[in-house]
C-alpha cells in the first residue's frame, strides 16, 4: 500500500542522537540538505520527508500521527509509554536507565527506598518500577541535572541515563539497580506502517548499512588442499565464495568476517597456508 503524501520521518534535530542518525540515513542512501534552521528537508531520492524535532519530542509526533515514522531512543518510546511499535533497533545512543544513591548511603535494593524521594527525568518508567518493586515512594520530576539532586537535598536516590557510569562517579553515585537498557530506535505506531511498502525499503536499507558495520570483506589466495581449513575459519554469509587461480595448486577465497574476530582468524588462516590477505571495508549487507 502506497500513498501520495510522502513518508514523514521524524529525526532528532540536536543532542546525542542527531548525527548518528543523519550519518545512520546518509549511509542508506538518502539524499537531503542539512541547514541551520531547518525544521524538515525533501528526501531528493526517495518518497520521504524527515522533520527534524527535539529527540523528546519525536515519540509523540509518532503517536500522534503527524509522521509515520521516528527516530528517537528507546528511553524515551518507554516513558511516553503511548502505543508505539519498536521497528528496528538502529545500534547507537546505547545507554542505560538506573536507579542509583549517595555512595556512602545505607542502601543496597530498592526495597531500602521506601518512603524516599527519587528525581528523575523519567517519571512514568520510575513509578512503574516502583511498582513492579512494591515500594512506595516519591518521584521527583526534574529536568536536567538529575544527578546532582541529592546533593542538594532535593532526593535521596536518582534515576537517570548512564552510559559509561562516569557523571554518576563524579556526583559521588552509586548504581543499585537498572531500569531498561536503550539505545537510538527507529519506531512507528502501533498497527501503522506495516502494508507499506515505502517503510519496508527504507527498513532494508537502514538494516543493510546496521548490518555492515563490525564486519570486512576478506580476500586471499591459498593452496587448494587447505580449502577445508579455511572454510571452517572463515564460513562467510552463506559460505565463503572459491575461485580457481590460473595454477590449479592454488585457489582465491572470498568471505565477510566480524570485524572483531579479525585478529583471532588472520593468523590461523595464514598458518592453514593463506597469503596475500585483502581485508576491505562493506558498506551495505543487503538480505
Ligand atoms: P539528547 O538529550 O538530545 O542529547 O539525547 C538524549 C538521548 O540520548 C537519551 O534519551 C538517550 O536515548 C540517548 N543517550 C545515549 N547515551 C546517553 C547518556 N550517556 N546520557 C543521556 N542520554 C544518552
Amino acid at each position: 500500500m502506497t500513498s501520495a503524501a510522502p513518508l514523514r520521518l521524524a529525526v532528532p534535530n540536536k543532542g546525542r542522537l542527531e548525527a548518528p542518525a543523519v550519518e545512520l540515513l546518509k549511509g542508506a542512501g538518502l539524499e537531503f540538505e542539512l541547514s541551520e534552521r531547518r525544521l524538515s528537508a525533501g528526501v531528493r531520492n526517495a518518497d520521504i520527508e524527515l522533520l527534524f524535532v527535539r529527540t523528546e519530542d519525536v515519540a509523540e509526533y509518532v503517536a500522534d500521527g503527524l509522521v509515520e515514522l521516528g527516530l528517537t531512543g528507546a528511553d524515551l518510546v518507554a516513558e511516553h509509554g503511548g502505543a508505539l511499535r519498536t521497528i528496528l533497533p538502529l545500534g547507537f545512543g546505547a545507554c542505560s536507565l538506573v536507579l542509583a544513591v549517595p555512595r556512602d548511603a545505607a542502601v543496597t535494593s530498592v526495597t531500602d527506598l521506601a518512603g524516599c524521594r527519587i528525581a528523575t527525568s523519567f517519571p512514568r518508567v520510575t513509578a512503574a518500577f516502583l511498582a513492579d518493586a512494591g515500594v512506595e515512594a516519591q518521584v521527583v520530576e526534574v529536568r536536567g541535572a538529575v544527578e546532582v539532586t541529592p546533593q542538594l537535598g532535593v532526593a535521596d536516590a536518582v534515576v537517570d541515563l548512564v552510559a559509561s557510569g562516569s557523571t554518576l562517579r563524579v556526583n559521588g553515585l552509586r548504581p543499585i539497580a537498572t531500569l531498561l537498557a536503550s539505545e537510538g530506535v527507529l519506531v512507528a505506531r502501533d498497527g501503522t506502517a506495516d502494508g507499506d511498502e515505502r517503510v519496508g525499503g527504507l527498513v532494508d536499507m537502514l538494516r543493510s548499512v546496521l548490518d555492515a558495520r563490525g564486519r570486512e570483506y576478506m580476500m586471499m589466495n591459498a593452496p587448494a588442499d587447505a580449502l577445508d581449513r579455511i572454510r571452517a575459519l572463515i564460513p562467510g554469509l552463506s559460505g565463503p565464495t572459491v575461485m580457481p587461480l590460473a595454477d590449479p595448486a592454488f585457489i582465491a577465497v572470498h568471505s565477510v568476517v566480524e570485524r572483531s574476530q579479525l585478529w583471532r582468524i588472520v593468523p590461523a588462516l595464514k598458518a592453514a597456508g593463506a597469503r596475500d590477505i585483502l581485508v576491505v571495508p562493506i558498506e551495505k549487507v543487503v538480505r
